[in-house]
């Protein structure tokens, strides 16, 4: 079978590919340009050593028809490409936005003119597009696939508002133009990273609390491992629709403290602190019963991403 995967380079599509390949599907991926060596090294390593097919193709999310000939004739399409930072930014719009909600109707354009062999869409969204966080987290609130959050706008939470508007628009294009279309809702993701690459948030905020003791981690977390999973149970799972949260309860960054510090007591960790978001969660019933996903124990998340973050050298 074959199958498209947008933006192959990611933290998480990478883990996609990964897994997807271990299945021995045909994996057509796509990436910004083919010319950067260091960026598709990994996944040619990955082409190389496991049981399926990948291909890599260049596409760009801004030109419309850049995905046609890449979607034609494969039965799912995972479109997880989307810039992911949550700093300032000069032009939120241009460099969060556009590529975030054009980006996505360009891609689900082009699975239009293939509907007859595309089965389902698989989108990466966020739990962005659901949790509302302007005024800190809602004490006692449990989020289900039905909360959307609509409070961000461009200036103010760009990238919530690009996750928002970027499922909003893949929706109301699935819906129009009659394809299938189920979306994911990763909490913050951890776990084990497969490139050198340390550009991807997830890994960067992992390797700053590690290496300077940051604590800037939004206290929902998930396995990467479990978000690829979701992705292809997503996709092959008949009866799967509509969003599926995958996320742990909230975590205190001194909780991951005491973890790596048991774990790995040659190094010093930063001590961590508490965390006051306890009391708001995700209900993931949807995901365990619908897709029968089983999540990683969290501290196994961390535990392997430090240690493949030594193993390659990008947290010292
Ligand atoms: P990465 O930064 O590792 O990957 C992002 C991918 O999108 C890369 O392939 C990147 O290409 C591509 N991309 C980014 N900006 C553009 C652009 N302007 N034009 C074309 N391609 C672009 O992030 P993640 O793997 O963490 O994120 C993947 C998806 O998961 C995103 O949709 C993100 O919103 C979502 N997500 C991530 C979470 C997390 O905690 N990591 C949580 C919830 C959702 P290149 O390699 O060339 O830079």
């Amino acid at each position: 079978l074959t199958v498209t995967v947008t933006g192959a380079t990611g933290f998480i599509a990478t883990e996609l590919v990964k897994q997807l390949l271990e299945k021995g599907y045909d994996v057509r991926g796509t990436v910004r340009s083919l010319k950067n060596e260091e960026k598709v090294a990994h996944l040619k390593a990955l082409d190389a050593a496991l049981p399926g097919n990948l291909t890599l193709h260049e596409a760009d999310l801004l030109q419309e028809g850049s995905f046609d000939d890449v979607v034609k004739g494969s039965e799912y399409v995972f479109h997880t490409a989307s810039p992911f930072f949550m700093g300032d930014s000069p032009d939120a719009q241009k460099d969060l936005v556009d590529p975030a909600v054009m980006g996505t109707t360009t891609v689900l354009r082009s699975v239009s003119k293939s509907k007859d062999t595309v089965k389902r869409v698989v989108l990466t969204s966020s739990v962005a597009a659901i949790m509302k966080m302007k005024k800190g987290p809602l004490k006692g609130k449990v989020y289900t696939d039905k909360d959307w959050n609509d409070e961000n706008t461009v200036s103010d939470g760009p990238y919530q508002y690009s996750k928002t508007e970027a499922e909003k628009a893949a929706r109301s294009l699935a819906e129009k133009d009659g394809f299938e279309i189920v979306t994911i809702h990763p909490a913050f993701v951890m776990g084990p990273v497969t490139a050198n690459r340390a550009d991807a948030t997830s890994i960067n905020t992992m390797k700053g609390f590690v290496e300077h003791g940051e604590y800037s981690f939004f206290p929902w977390h998930c396995d990467v491992r479990d978000i690829a999973r979701a992705h292809i149970l997503a996709a092959e799972v008949p009866a799967a629709t509509g969003r599926y949260i995958v996320a742990q309860p909230p975590v205190p960054t001194k909780y991951i403290s005491q973890v790596l510090s048991e774990h790995f007591p040659q190094y010093k960790f930063p001590p961590g602190k508490d965390d006051d978001s306890s009391e708001t969660s995700y209900d993931v019933s949807k995901a365990e019963k619908e897709l029968g996903l089983q999540m990683h124990p969290l501290h196994e998340t961390y535990i392997d991403m430090v240690t493949t973050l030594i193993q390659r050298g990008i947290a010292k």
